[in-house]
């Protein structure tokens, strides 16, 4: 069976908080290794939206899956964590008193009690496995430098690199280029789109220029649900959204 659909599927899917509705019907379907951007106005939703992708928020109506079979619904935050959707937040949380490999090290898929991680031995394989990521994520020159002292680029790129240690499917990035600075920006870009066919990479984002350099496809969310979706020409020139960011 070649015929491979979504890989995420988020449909009607509606959250309430006291009787309002900050995801109203919402329905997302992202691809296999697809590098999708989520815009949209203060308010509009994609914060709850990536709350309920990670198993934080469980939505009134609607389902979400994993592919075809796997219903999110029923697993927990953390299942979904170790199950392959991977979260980074906006401001990076590095242990910044360990090394650069440590972090990796910490975040090495198995046994998550960090004072175990610390004294076991790695085998050869995690240990390649971590000589990989610093490479995908330009670290290895900084390897044995402590993360406290990364620019916050680096930071937010070691990040990424811890998750990618558990090896996700899908990888949901919330402003990952908030703070940085022009070349920290361009770099992301690359990174994130090198990881794109590897990896489903979701990246919220206000940053426009930032989102017309990587995106193929984007979504807008307007209050709960899906404004417009096509390529970055496309939903900027809908007047739905002209309206709606005029407005702002
Ligand atoms: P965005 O990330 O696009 O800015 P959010 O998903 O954070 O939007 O919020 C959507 C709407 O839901 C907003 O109006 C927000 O105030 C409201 N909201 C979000 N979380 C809560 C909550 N825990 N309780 C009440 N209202 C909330």
């Amino acid at each position: 069976d070649t015929s491979h659909g979504p890989i995420l599927y988020v449909e009607g899917v509606t959250v309430s908080f006291d009787g309002f509705k900050a995801l109203n019907n919402l329905n997302l379907y992202v691809d296999e290794g697809e590098l999708r951007c989520i815009i949209g106005p203060n308010g509009a939703g994609k914060t709850t939206m990536m709350d309920v992708i990670t198993g934080k928020t469980k939505p009134d109506e609607g389902s979400v899956y994993f592919g075809q079979q796997i219903n999110l619904l029923e697993l927990s935050e953390h299942q979904i964590a170790r199950g392959g959707i991977g979260r980074k937040f906006q401001k990076p949380t590095v242990f910044e008193a360990l090394s650069v490999y440590e972090n990796l090290e910490l975040a090495t898929a198995g046994d998550k009690r960090f004072w175990k991680t610390l004294t076991r031995e790695l085998t050869g394989e995690q240990r390649d496995r971590i000589d990989e990521v610093l490479g995908t994520v330009g670290l290895a020159g900084s390897r044995s430098n402590d993360a406290g002292n990364l620019s916050h680029g680096q930071k937010q790129w070691l990040e990424i690199g811890m998750l990618l240690m558990q090896s996700p499917r899908v990888l949901l990035v919330d402003e990952p280029v908030a703070g940085m600075t022009g070349e920290e920006t361009e770099r992301t870009a690359e990174l994130l789109t090198s990881l794109a066919g590897k990896h489903s990479v979701i990246v919220v984002e206000h940053d426009m220029a930032f989102v017309r350099s990587i995106a193929r496809q984007v979504t807008v969310l307007h209050q709960g649900s899906v404004l417009a979706e096509g390529t970055m020409d496309q939903v900027q020139n809908d007047p739905k959204v002209i309206e709606v960011y005029l407005g702002e």
